[in-house]
């Protein structure tokens, strides 16, 4: 059945995961396309330092997101730089459509469609993004030098952030939510010891305000006795989380009360032949090397996969 839109595999996401699955699938000799909408590289692109992905000491998220797709095309992994409207599966195929009406086929579908940073849902948040309100400290911080700004969020995201931003801002106010941090002790040393940063705990964030085009405050509340306070700040970044991208998820697949897609140890779900890595995968932790290895996972689990069905001469 080889034909130009019928591949072994194609995988839907061209971040860590993604990417780390198409250099093993080459590797099996699959016949394999990966589709990405925007830029190769996934939100590892937009972190501003990578510490913990092993034997890799100091690299910037760019830099790495840039290692992962030059590895994949030294294998000559072909990258489809569109958007996919739906993935269908079939018994004895799997189908994916792309938006330009392109349909194409394949034996296997790994979906590698990641997550979006969650939003805080509050007034002035969408008003003020882009003049002051953020996702992306190593996007937008440039902007903050010399200015105050504020971090939301007590994850490892948020602390990563707002260690990156104390390093080119006045000042980083640290709004988390309870009086202990989830973010990893490391980071959480780093937090208390830098002098340009401080931890309010037990807050909350009601609103966000602006004069103008700019932002100049955060409307704040204290978890415990409910006082009330105005944070004058040039910024908000806001780093609370990710929400899956189960979008493209067909139907009937098993999904978490989160969105997150309930895999086999294979990165399997309960449609055979479809797989889903990454941060889009219900799991224990989230962290680049993970999803680096679900891409490897599953791209020899789809080959031995896929080799059933050549041999079933499908
Ligand atoms: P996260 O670990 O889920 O932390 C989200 C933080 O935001 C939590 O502190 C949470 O507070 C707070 N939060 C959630 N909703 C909120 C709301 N509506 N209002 C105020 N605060 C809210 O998310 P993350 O930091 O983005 O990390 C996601 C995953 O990626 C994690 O597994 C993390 O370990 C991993 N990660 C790893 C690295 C690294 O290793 N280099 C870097 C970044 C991320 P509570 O604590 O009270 O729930």
């Amino acid at each position: 059945m080889a034909n130009r839109s019928f591949y072994d595999l194609i995988i839907v996401g061209g971040g860590p995961a993604g990417l780390s699955a198409g250099i093993y699938a080459l590797r099996a000799s699959m016949r394999t396309v990966l589709i990405e909408k925007g830029a190769p590289g996934g939100q590892v692109a937009l972190s501003a330092e990578v510490e913990n992905y092993p034997a890799v000491k100091n690299k910037s998220g760019f830099e790495l997101a840039q290692s992962f797709l030059e590895h994949a095309q030294e294998y000559n992994l072909e990258v489809l730089s569109q958007e996919v409207s739906a993935i269908e599966p079939g018994l004895d195929h799997h189908t994916v459509r792309l938006n330009g009406a392109e349909v194409l086929k394949a034996h296997a579908i790994i979906i590698a469609t990641g997550g979006t940073p969650r939003k805080l849902n509050i007034p002035g948040e969408d008003e003020n993004y882009g003049k002051g309100v953020s996702y992306c400290a190593v996007c937008d911080g440039f902007f903050f030098r010399d200015k105050v700004v504020a971090v939301v969020g007590g994850g490892d995201t948020a602390a990563e952030e707002a260690l990156y931003l104390a390093k080119i801002t006045k000042k980083v106010y640290l709004i988390h939510r309870r009086n202990t941090l989830r973010a990893s002790m490391i980071l959480q040393k780093r937090l208390e010891t830098d002098p340009n940063i401080e931890i309010l705990w037990n807050t909350v964030a009601k609103a966000i305000r602006a004069e103008g085009d700019e932002v100049c405050a955060m409307d704040l509340e204290d978890t415990y006795s409910g006082d009330k306070r105005r944070l004058t700040t040039d910024g908000a970044f806001i780093f609370i989380g990710f929400e899956p991208n189960n979008q493209l998820v067909p139907a009937g697949t098993r999904m978490n009360a989160d969105g997150y897609v309930v895999t086999d140890d294979k990165c399997e779900t309960n449609i055979d032949g479809i797989y889903a890595i990454g941060d889009l995968r219900e799991k224990y932790a989230r962290q680049i090397v993970l999803s680096a290895a679900d891409g490897c996972t599953a791209a020899l689990a789809s080959a031995h996969y896929v080799e059933i069905k050549r041999s079933a001469g499908l």
